[in-house]
C-alpha cells in the first residue's frame, strides 16, 4: 500500500470521515453532520458525490463506504 499527497491528503477543515479504500486512497465524508449538506468524494479516482450532491450524513457515509470497499484506484489524472 503506497500513501501519497495525492490519495492521502491533509485533512480538509470540514472533514466528518475519512475511510480508505482497497489500496489506501482517502474517501472523505465532508460538510456538517446535520442536514442535507454533506457530500463524498475518492482521493483514489476522483468519483464523488452525485446527484443529490449533497445528502444527510448516514446516506453519505453509506455511500462513500460502498465506495471505498470496492474501489481499487490510488491515483488518478482526471480533469475535475
Ligand atoms: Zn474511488
Amino acid at each position: 500500500m503506497k500513501l501519497s499527497p495525492h490519495s492521502s491528503p491533509a485533512e480538509p477543515a470540514d472533514l466528518l470521515i475519512r475511510m480508505h479504500n482497497l489500496v489506501g486512497a482517502a474517501v472523505d465524508v465532508t460538510g456538517r453532520n446535520h442536514g442535507q449538506a454533506s457530500r463524498w468524494y475518492c482521493h483514489g479516482c476522483g468519483q464523488r458525490s452525485e446527484f443529490p450532491a449533497v445528502d444527510i450524513v448516514s446516506f453519505t457515509r453509506r455511500k462513500a463506504n460502498d465506495h471505498a470497499g470496492q474501489c481499487r484506484a490510488a491515483y488518478h489524472h482526471l480533469h475535475r
